[in-house]
């Protein structure tokens, strides 16, 4: 006869083991990343590789990549450096791509896989429920940039800052989803918040435990690796992820 795990634990009076709350993060070089759930939904948000300088060589053939396709992929805002690849990995691979209409439309993504969402909607993929929330940047050539949220059904949650500056907002990110894993833009130069201000708007806005340095050091201006680690390098909770290595957190 065969007994379930939970059934044996219980005849056993032990609770039974709680399923895993931790998400496989692989960080693909500037914002791109890969992210399983635990129950197995793979994401790849903002997947810029081909001319990505810090992206893994596996990662830059987008026909072998699309052999395996992502549930979905998550596009932050339309620049190039997010969403130059979204057209030929969405065509390859079948998957679905989760952005605003505008973005998707203007990225001629097949209608049949623009999964469109906005600023406060949330739509679940696999036992991910994904939470769209603002981000203060632009978009091209309407239409607004986006962060994400993503939520496992035991509630640990993973927040995507896309590129941005710090926000009074983001004190209602906190209060409303409370992200415990924090991929967080520190590239500051000319497009967004150096990671003095980022580290300030961990500092003002969240209560992460893990928070994941990203879009740095991939070209001019953006804030070096060194420049990065001066500011954020003493804070424990912060993970230095290599690019194709992927991580539990
Ligand atoms: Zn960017």
């Amino acid at each position: 006869m065969l007994l379930s795990l939970s059934l044996l634990a219980a005849l056993l009076g032990a609770a039974p083991t709680p399923p895993s709350q931790e998400f496989r993060v692989t960080w693909l070089g500037h914002a791109g990343f890969e992210v399983v759930s635990p129950g197995g939904t793979r994401l790849l948000i903002d997947p810029w590789l081909k001319e990505n300088p810090r992206a893994p060589e596996a990662w830059k053939d987008l026909a072998r990549l699309a052999r395996t396709p992502p549930a979905a992929i998550l596009l932050t805002h339309s620049h190039g450096d997010h969403a130059q690849d979204v057209h030929t990995l969405a065509r390859l691979s079948g998957a679905p791509v989760v952005g605003t209409g505008e973005t998707l439309r203007w990225l001629k993504v097949p209608e049949a896989q623009q999964h469109t969402v906005n600023v406060g909607g949330s739509t679940r993929i696999g036992d991910v429920t994904v939470h769209a929330v603002p981000a203060m940047h632009s978009c091209e050539p309407d239409g607004r940039p986006l962060g994400y949220v993503l939520v496992l059904p035991g509630g640990r949650s993973l927040y995507h800052t896309g590129d941005t500056w710090l926000f009074g907002d983001m004190a209602l990110v906190q209060e409303l989803l409370h992200p415990d894993i924090i991929l967080l833009n520190v590239g500051g130069g000319r497009y967004g918040m150096d990671p003095r201000t980022a580290a300030l708007a961990v500092r003002k806005y969240f209560r992460p435990s893990v928070i994941v340095p990203m879009h740095f050091g991939t070209f001019e201006p953006l804030a070096t690796e060194p420049q990065a680690r001066e500011v954020l390098g003493s804070d424990p909770r912060v993970h230095w992820l290599t690019p194709g290595i992927a991580a539990s957190l």
